[in-house]
């Protein structure tokens, strides 16, 4: 029987890279052989602060793409040798949020990395149905590392109903900040972005931002009366209570805030002035894979190079020291890191379109 390496999140804390047979796919499911696996601020909080959706012993990794290598009975949406990106989130398609196609908000919910073995590995199991054929993109496999962060992003702004010519506010260019940044860009709207490090805002206006504010160098309002920036929406992606405070602080009547990031605790929230402002307050979690995953690989091939935003592909082995545990500290400088399960060192992301076969 052929073995594979994985990351196998044992406990808290308790992360190893262990030998595992490569399994095999059932009825509906594909193999995948892994290319690169993206980590994210899920992965370093369950390997470091606690067991949130982790059920372990389980192979962690979210954000994969490879190489359709095996196929399970009756499956006939993707080929063998097909370049793919993955959902990671499965659905029931049962319950009234999967019927009525909110499948992220499926009563049944469980995720390839937390739940399942995930793409932290050799290979790596998957529903077809969440299992998206990007081959005809031409995008390398590097890039299409990023399709599953970037859906995220996608649902965001997608729930938010940014448009082409309204103005929107991102406060908070982390890890899904910049993807937001590509997302709300793209739908043609003004994006201002406020952050604390000038390298993120220098990073967000590469990345389609129109303007940027270094917070703490001067107030949110003055600018947005500096730029004659009205702001239809705001992102509050920093999920800190400084970033929603500066939001509440300016929001305009008929303004839309989505909070991205997870506010810790209770904010106060002056909620009797948003009611007479008609001041709307949308959550957003994760994607729908149906609507969010194509137009995800599809902002993916609007630029030639991501290795802004993902410049290096790292080992198994550096997993914890140059990837999680960065991530742990806040200490990390790479937007996003790309894990190569096959590699034993480092190398440089290799971006852009694929040179055709
Ligand atoms: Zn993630
Ligand atoms: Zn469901």
């Amino acid at each position: 029987m052929s073995t594979m390496r994985a990351a196998v999140l044992h406990d808290v804390g308790d992360l190893r890279i262990d030998e595992k047979s490569v399994p095999e796919p059932g009825p509906g499911e594909v193999r995948i052989r892994i290319a690169v696996c993206g980590v994210c601020g899920s992965d370093a909080t369950e390997y470091g602060r606690g067991l949130v959706l982790a059920v372990p012993p389980v192979t962690l990794g979210h954000e994969f793409a490879g190489t359709v290598d095996a196929l399970g009975e009756g499956v006939d949406s993707v080929a063998i040798g097909a370049s793919v990106v993955c959902g990671a989130g499965i659905s029931c398609g049962d319950c009234k949020p999967c019927r009525n196609g909110r499948t992220n908000l499926c009563r049944n919910y469980t995720t390839i990395g937390f739940h399942h073995d995930g793409g932290l590995a050799g290979y790596v199991i998957a529903p077809a149905s969440i299992v998206f054929d990007a081959s005809t993109s031409g995008l390398s496999l590097d890039t299409l590392g990023l399709a599953q962060p970037m859906a995220i992003a996608v649902h965001a702004v997608r729930r938010s109903g940014l448009r082409a010519g309204q103005d929107a506010v991102i406060v908070g260019i982390g890890g899904i900040g910049a993807f937001i940044t590509v997302a709300a860009a793209a739908t043609g709207a003004r994006v201002l972005v406020v952050d604390l490090n000038q390298d993120r805002i220098d990073l967000a206006l590469a990345l389609g931002a129109t303007a940027g504010l270094l917070s703490g160098s001067a107030g949110l309002a003055q600018t947005l009366a500096d730029l004659d920036f009205d702001p239809d929406v705001f992102f509050e992606v920093s999920g800190s209570a400084p970033g929603l405070a500066s939001v509440i602080e300016v929001v305009p009547r008929g303004a839309t805030i989505v909070p991205v990031g997870v506010q810790r605790g209770e904010p106060s929230l002056p909620l009797g002035t948003w009611t007479l402002n008609e001041v709307s307050v949308i959550g957003t979690v994760a994607h729908v894979y149906r609507d969010d995953f194509p137009e995800a690989v599809r902002l993916l091939g609007t630029r030639e190079d991501w290795s802004d935003i993902a410049g290096v592909v790292i080992g198994l082995d550096a997993l914890v020291d140059d990837a999680l545990q960065p991530l742990l500290e806040g200490r990390s400088t790479q937007i996003k890191t790309l894990i190569d399960p096959w590699a034993r060192t480092s190398r440089n992301a290799a971006h852009g379109l694929r040179p055709a076969p």
